[in-house]
């Protein structure tokens, strides 16, 4: 199993709630994962083959693929309720395009894209970074039934996008990385200090 789908794996074993479905085994070009009814992400990839000088013999000189990040795009969820299947599978046709057509999803989207912008400077091995964001991308199965760590309250109306919003913003507790109780505060944009 190589690294991508041993993280894929992990991250499934998390939650039932968490399905992911990929375009292809062998020649893996997305990957599309929702948190049950709620959410859902594409993550494009991109393969590439390294080649080792230090080997002599030619066929072990081409290690497993590796995958690099094209894009993440957030969405609604294309899950039927009750979904029950949680293997990875899978599908040959995309279920969900690049358009978001919420405002909701497109303001989750921007938080997704400055945290990989923080990875990318930081040089981490794309496929662990890849398993951070997932981990964090893994709190919004709550996106509309966790109150606001604020204000207490799960719908309030956002003036800026004119509309009734969750508390979508997702920020990791400093101190709270590997132990237990609550891992993110779950915040309205109005609401972060
Ligand atoms: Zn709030």
């Amino acid at each position: 199993m190589n690294e991508l789908f041993h993280v894929l794996d992990k991250f499934q074993k998390i939650s039932d709630e968490i399905h992911i479905f990929l375009d292809s085994l062998e020649d893996t070009s997305y990957i599309q994962i929702y948190l049950g009814t709620v959410i859902g992400l594409k993550v494009g990839l991109y393969q590439y083959k390294s080649v080792s000088e230090q080997s002599s013999d030619l066929n072990s000189r081409f290690s497993e693929p590796r995958y690099l990040i094209n894009f993440f795009s957030v969405g609604k969820s294309h899950l039927p309720y009750n979904y029950k299947d949680s293997s990875i599978l899978e599908i040959s046709q995309p279920v969900q395009n690049n358009s978001f057509g919420n405002r909701i999803y497109e303001l989750i989207q921007s938080q997704i894209d400055s945290k990989w912008a923080d990875i990318l400077i930081s040089h981490e091995l794309q496929v662990y970074s890849l398993e951070k964001i997932l981990h964090w991308f893994s709190s919004f199965k709550s996106l509309f039934t966790s109150p606001c760590d604020s204000c207490l309250s799960i719908l309030i109306f956002e003036p800026k996008v004119g509309q009734m919003i969750p508390p979508l913003i997702r920020i990791e507790h400093p101190e709270n990385k590997s132990g237990s109780g609550k891992e993110t505060y779950c915040l309205h944009p109005a609401c972060v200090a």
